[in-house]
Parts: structure tokens; C-alpha cells; sequence
């Protein structure tokens, strides 16, 4: 039983100097940092390696070394970041992937997440960022990046923060249920498509 528990990857984003979007008091990198932690521990059907595990600076070619690394090989990555914007009232979250596996990595993700928050919608990387993210192409495995609510706004921060678990269940059953269901479809043939 144990040693059929598939790899996933859990990268927080940012860390240390680098602690991404800020608002108030309020640090990108450690709200990523909980939920990760709670993503791996609400996981128990597969066996979660977090590029970091602590609030250290991760560059983004050493977060794709250590992804490339993992043998046996994980059957997805997912990304979790928060969105910021100028505008106090954007609001809302997003999924994003770079390639075709990791589209339907995010379609499964969202069926299992639905938080009281605005759905933005599932967005290729080239739409959402305006380019393309090596977390999500630079490795050969289905890869998903979740904008789980902006940072911005108080609406999303104060469901947010008050949701901490909730928020890393509904995403931990998503990679669960991605992981049993569909990991077979990543052996064969679709290296490097994303
Ligand atoms: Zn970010």
C-alpha cells in the first residue's frame, strides 16, 4: 500500500527575501508556506514533497532541479500562490497550466475546489501572466498553479485566513483524486507536453 502512494509536488511560492505580494501585514510567502503544509497533511493517499518546507528563498531553476529529481517520478506539481492587484476590488481564484496535462489537472482541481470566492477561471500561463512560467513547462509532469484568492483584496484575505484548512482540503482532494485517476495517462508517450 505504502510504496504504491504516488509522488505529488507542493511548491509554495516564494520565500525568505523574496516574499512576494504583500498587503499590510500580510506576506504572500507564508500564507503559501500553510498551505502547503496543509495540503500535504490533509493528503494521506499520496505522498507530498514540498520544494519548501520552511521560509527559505527558492530560486525557481533550484525548485525545477528538485522536481526533476524526484524518483519515482510525482504525478503532478501544483503551484500555490496568491494573486495581487492595484485595483483593491479584483478579487477572486484562478487556475493556470502551460500545457495540455496540466489543463485537465487544473479542470480536476477545480472540481474539488469551491470556496465562497469568484471563480476567474482555468487560463494558460501566456494569458494570465502574459508569459510563459517555468514552474509550470520547465519539467516533464502535468503541472497546475493555483491563484487562490488575492491578497489585495480584504474579502478574499478575511475568507482566506480564516480558512486556512479548509482551503488546503478542498485542494488536497483534488490532487488525490488526480493522482488515482489519472496518473496512468502520464506514462505513455506525453513527456514535455506540460
Ligand atoms: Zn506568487
Amino acid at each position: 500500500m505504502m510504496a504504491n502512494k504516488p509522488f505529488v509536488v507542493l511548491d509554495a511560492g516564494h520565500g525568505g527575501r523574496d516574499p512576494g505580494a504583500v498587503s499590510g501585514n500580510w506576506l504572500e510567502k507564508d500564507i503559501t508556506l500553510r498551505l502547503v503544509h496543509g495540503v500535504k497533511d490533509f493528503s494521506p493517499t499520496v505522498l507530498p514533497i514540498l520544494t519548501r518546507l520552511t521560509d527559505v528563498y527558492l530560486s525557481l531553476p533550484s525548485r525545477i532541479a528538485i522536481i526533476k529529481k524526484i524518483h519515482p517520478p510525482p504525478s503532478c506539481v501544483l503551484s500555490i500562490h496568491l494573486n495581487w492587484s492595484g485595483k483593491s476590488s479584483a478579487n477572486g481564484y484562478e487556475f493556470i497550466y502551460g500545457g495540455e496535462r496540466g489543463r485537465i489537472l487544473c479542470q480536476v482541481l477545480n472540481q474539488y475546489f469551491n470556496p465562497p470566492l469568484n471563480f476567474r477561471g482555468i487560463k494558460l500561463d501566456l494569458e494570465a501572466s502574459k508569459k510563459k512560467l517555468a514552474i509550470l513547462r520547465q519539467h516533464p509532469y502535468p503541472a497546475a498553479l493555483v491563484e487562490a484568492g488575492f491578497i489585495s483584496n480584504k474579502g478574499d484575505m478575511k475568507y482566506i485566513l480564516g480558512n486556512l484548512d479548509e482551503i488546503a482540503k478542498m485542494l488536497a482532494r483534488g490532487i488525490e483524486k488526480y493522482a488515482k485517476e489519472y496518473v496512468g495517462k502520464n506514462e505513455a508517450g506525453s513527456r514535455n507536453t506540460g
